[in-house]
């Protein structure tokens, strides 16, 4: 998988709709103190589900839409798209597409949400399914800015693991472990009822 283009609408400094292209080979972003740079690093975990605003150098949520400036009123909502391309065969079949997809996420300062894949809207969970053997997301290494090596380096053993266990591609299995066992117990406790119901009826 690579990523191809990122298109920000309202995100943080992004008031306009901004367009980044990734062309092959390796892509540098410069500029001045304070023009953007992070915000870019920030869309990219935002649009894989980031779900916490310190983690996104904000206070809440809302901190990732444009707040408004001198000379513009702050915008009502955020939208975040990264295109992928070289998906697998597996991933075009199920979202019906080529070789590419795209990933969405908006946010509205009332609170509502979207995911989308490809415009169609989602789960976050489709959307993590997708990148879940590949290193890449809203909290894996793939993604270092700045601080980002001082944690590593100053990680748990506990958190050290998760690493790990994302790049070698485990985490799809703890994961899908979680959701059976959560199916187990909620089944278990259907049982349960179950018995009660029939021992009342008999
Ligand atoms: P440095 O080189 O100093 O690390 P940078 O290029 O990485 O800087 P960022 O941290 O990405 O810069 O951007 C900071 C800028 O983004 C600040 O000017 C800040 O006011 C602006 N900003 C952050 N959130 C919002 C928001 N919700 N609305 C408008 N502007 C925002």
């Amino acid at each position: 998988m690579k990523f191809k283009r990122l298109i920000l609408n309202g995100f943080k400094s992004f008031v306009d709709k901004t367009i980044i292209d990734f062309p092959e080979g390796i892509t540098c972003v410069v500029g001045p103190n304070g023009s953007g740079k992070s915000n870019i690093l920030d869309a990219i975990r935002w649009v894989f589900g980031e779900q916490s605003p310190k983690e996104l150098r904000g206070n809440n949520m809302e901190d990732v839409i444009f707040a408004g400036s001198e000379n513009r009123k702050p915008a009502g909502f955020c939208e975040v798209t990264l295109v992928v391309s070289d998906v697998s065969e597996e991933i075009a079949e199920k979202w019906g597409t080529l070789s590419e997809i795209s990933i969405s996420r908006k946010y509205y300062r009332t609170g509502e949400r979207e995911y989308l894949i490809n415009g169609r809207k989602c789960r976050l969970k489709d959307i993590k399914e997708l990148f879940y053997d590949t290193g890449i997301g809203a909290r894996s290494i793939s993604i270092i800015e700045q601080g980002r090596v001082e944690k590593i380096i100053q990680a748990s053993p506990e958190e050290l693991r998760l690493f790990f266990d994302e790049v070698a591609g485990v985490t799809k299995f703890k994961e899908r472990k979680k959701e059976a066992l959560n199916r187990l117990s909620h089944t278990k406790e259907n049982l349960l009822r179950l018995a009660d119901i029939l021992g009342e009826v008999e």
